[in-house]
């Protein structure tokens, strides 16, 4: 008999422990297995020569991940291999999530943080942007919405316990899903510092303190995000101006804001602090989210002046003048003068401390690093995942090209497949995307049929008294499949989805328009709009079938 100790990730509560226990008792040999949530771990005892790798297996195919933790109290040491080495330089979600995978398959991992564990998301991104702008969109829930019966009144706002509440949430949120592995997964090392290349083989660490530490891995994966891109506008450098770091935990709320940007940050914080009392307004050098269908733009444009926001469109800004206490902007659509300016402009690559040319790793001309679909870089032994890449800068294509890149760095082969990547932008209407645009369609020599329904055609959105946006549906002409969809709606992040997933599995919008939606769902719009490709919609009965 042996006793075996394995580590288990992926457990998120004591009935995933308990599946995790069944999966282990199934393994013909193991006599008795004890798994703990709380240290992650399972105990398990087998009959002498019990395959670990059985174990693992049956672990993996419950979805968990596990990886031989050593132990043997009654005789049989496990075999100790040399162990593959993988680097990572970085610790946000690419990184984790190959941390993570390579540790499963056995790595030894080192992951190399030159600043705070969990990288822009949890800290500085998704998460609190995305609680800055729910507690906004309460606030203006409270001031304006379209029952006459309910009375309206101004927001009291304490921005400082707003900011206090986030954080705590994003704290949380970092220990739970960052610091809190490195603290259980033995299978991944936290080296503190800024990781630079001495040669395509060696990294070279520097610490804080100014000492050095060389590692020589087998495999090095970089993921080391992206910073704001701050742009060359005379007068700006050395201006107090923000980026959305320092919006996101600002504990004063503008009088008057200026957002000088066109794009997903500028917009979504933008809006947030108009809801939250500011004045603001936001220059952007052309249209609104110019890479996508002009009418969201537009319709986007549209709904942020209806709701307060001056909204100046292709205009530059030539000079930036702070007298210590407020900004003025000289542009060409005339002076702007507020007591705040965010700058968010775009992010930039981080890769020029990197030292990439010692190693020779291929950038673009924006310094963004090159890989193929297998997250090869021009190095061989040398991946790169996430917004450092040139692929698109989400979190979720972050993590699951990390993912991807540790399978590859550690024997395996997995392509990262980005045909369908459905977009969000937190605004009010959300915008939301998937596939092609008729215009991106049309460019790639394919004849295509579209179709917008304007949001007074949706029941929910009749119901909802609040039918601001359309839903637009592209098809290939010939064969009827759906090729994207653009969503400006609220909600419309609950409604992308399934049109990704139509898309996916090649649907005509035929098959789309006979598919059961439930009734009042922002969602049904999807199958209304399909519909309009052979019927008039107002014709149809009011649950549309
Ligand atoms: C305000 C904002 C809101 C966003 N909202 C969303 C959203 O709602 N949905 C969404 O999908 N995406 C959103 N994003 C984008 C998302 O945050 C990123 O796509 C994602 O976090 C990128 O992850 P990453 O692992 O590539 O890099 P990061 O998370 O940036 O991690 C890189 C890490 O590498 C470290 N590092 C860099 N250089 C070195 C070095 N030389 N040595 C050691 N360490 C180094 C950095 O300190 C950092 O911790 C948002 C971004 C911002 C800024």
């Amino acid at each position: 008999m042996s006793e075996l100790i394995l580590h288990i990730t992926g457990m998120t509560c004591e009935h995933c422990a308990a599946s995790v226990k069944e999966a282990l008792l199934s393994v013909p040999g193991v006599r008795g297995a004890e798994v703990s949530y709380p240290e992650a771990t399972a105990r398990v005892a087998a009959k002498a020569g019990t395959p670990v790798t059985a174990l693992l297996e049956a672990v993996r195919a419950k979805g968990y991940g596990a990886a031989a933790g050593g132990g043997a109290c009654c005789g049989t040491t496990p075999k100790t291999e040399s162990k593959l080495s993988v680097a990572i330089i970085g610790t946000g979600s690419a990184a984790f999530a190959a941390a993570i995978r390579a540790a499963e398959e056995g790595a030894a991992v080192t992951v190399i943080e030159a600043a705070t564990v969990g990288g822009t998301c949890v800290n500085v991104g998704c998460v609190p942007s995305k609680i800055l702008i729910r507690a906004a969109h309460v606030a203006h829930l409270q001031a304006q919405h379209p029952f006459p019966g309910l009375a309206k009144h101004a927001p009291v706002l304490d921005r400082k316990a707003l900011v206090s509440q986030q954080q705590a949430r994003v704290e949380e949120l970092r220990h739970a899903k960052y610091e809190g592995i490195l603290e259980t997964n033995p299978g991944i090392n936290l080296l503190r510092g800024f990781a630079s290349f001495e040669d395509a083989k060696t990294l070279v660490v520097r610490h804080a303190d100014g000492t050095e530490k060389r590692l020589t891995p087998d495999r090095i994966l970089i993921a080391t995000g992206r910073s704001p891109q701050i742009p060359d506008v005379p007068g700006l450098a050395g201006t107090p101006f923000w980026t959305s770091t320092e919006a996101l935990i600002a504990e004063d709320t503008p009088d008057h804001l200026i957002v000088y940007g066109g794009s997903v940050v500028a917009l979504e914080l933008a809006q947030a602090f108009l809801r939250l009392g500011s004045q603001v307004t936001l220059i952007a050098r052309g249209s609104l989210l110019s890479k996508e269908d002009a009418a969201i733009g537009e319709g986007l444009k549209a709904a942020l002046i209806e709701e307060g926001m001056r909204v100046l469109t292709h205009t530059a800004v030539q000079a930036v003048r702070f007298d210590g206490k407020s900004f003025e902007l000289e542009t060409s659509a005339g002076t702007i003068g507020g007591d705040r300016l965010l700058v968010a402009t775009g992010r930039r690559p981080n890769t020029s401390g990197l030292a990439l040319e010692r190693a020779g790793v291929a950038v673009d001309a924006s310094g963004a690093i090159v890989v193929d679909d297998h997250l090869r870089t021009s190095v061989p032994h040398i991946y790169a995942a996430g917004d450092c890449t040139h692929l698109p800068q989400f979190v979720y294509v972050a993590a699951a090209a990390g993912t991807r890149a540790a399978v590859n760095m550690t024997g395996g082969d997995a392509a990262l497949d980005l045909s369908v990547v459905p977009a969000v932008v937190f605004t009010d209407p959300q915008v939301a995307t998937v596939g092609l645009t008729e215009t991106q369609a049309n460019k790639l020599g394919m004849e295509t049929d579209s179709r917008t329904l304007t949001l007074d055609n949706v029941p929910r959105a009749l119901a909802n008294f609040d039918t601001r946006g359309f839903i637009k549906l592209v098809a290939d002409k010939p064969s009827g499949r759906l090729l994207g969809a653009q969503v400006l709606a609220p909600e419309a992040g609950e409604i992308i989805q399934s049109a990704a997933l139509a898309i996916r599995n090649r649907m005509t919008v035929q098959e789309l328009a006979g598919q059961l939606f439930p009734y009042l769902t922002m969602v049904e719009g999807l199958k209304l709009c399909a519909q309009t490709f052979t019927r008039d919609v107002k014709a149809l009965s009011c649950c549309a079938g």
